[in-house]
């Protein structure tokens, strides 16, 4: 699974950020849900359950960006931390997180990609 299963959590980030933007996620201000309505901030779109309002509004686009980029700074701090192989040092001889130390891929990459876990692109191990 090596490097796999950190390609396939970029691609899902690229994936929403960019689906993200492109809803004007930089600028457009903040997707509110009124009752039945959810104010999109170019418009408002009735019609709604109220819960699945504020679901709607809850994936707000600036609000996803920044979930996204708080997941891309824990990829990055559990970084692959290969196994050396040198038999002076046994401890070293597999492939860890440089963070936690756990068995690559450690448990907060394995639960970072356990949402996309239906996803065609999901790495399975061997
Ligand atoms: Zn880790």
């Amino acid at each position: 699974m090596s490097q796999d299963l950190v390609r396939f959590l970029h691609a899902r980030l690229d994936e929403e950020a960019d689906l993200a933007r492109r809803c004007d996620g930089d600028d457009c201000g903040e997707w509110t849900a009124h009752g039945h309505t959810v104010d999109f901030c170019q418009g408002e779109l009735p019609g709604f359950h109220p819960t699945i309002a504020l679901h709607v509004a809850l994936h707000d686009p600036s609000r996803v960006l920044r979930e996204v980029q708080a997941k891309r700074r824990v990829l990055a701090r559990h970084a692959l931390s290969p196994a050396t192989g040198d038999p002076e040092l046994p401890w070293d001889n597999r492939d860890d997180c440089q963070y936690d130390g756990e068995t690559w891929p450690c448990d907060d990459l394995l639960d970072l990609a356990s949402p996309y876990a239906d996803h065609p692109d999901y790495p399975r191990r061997p």
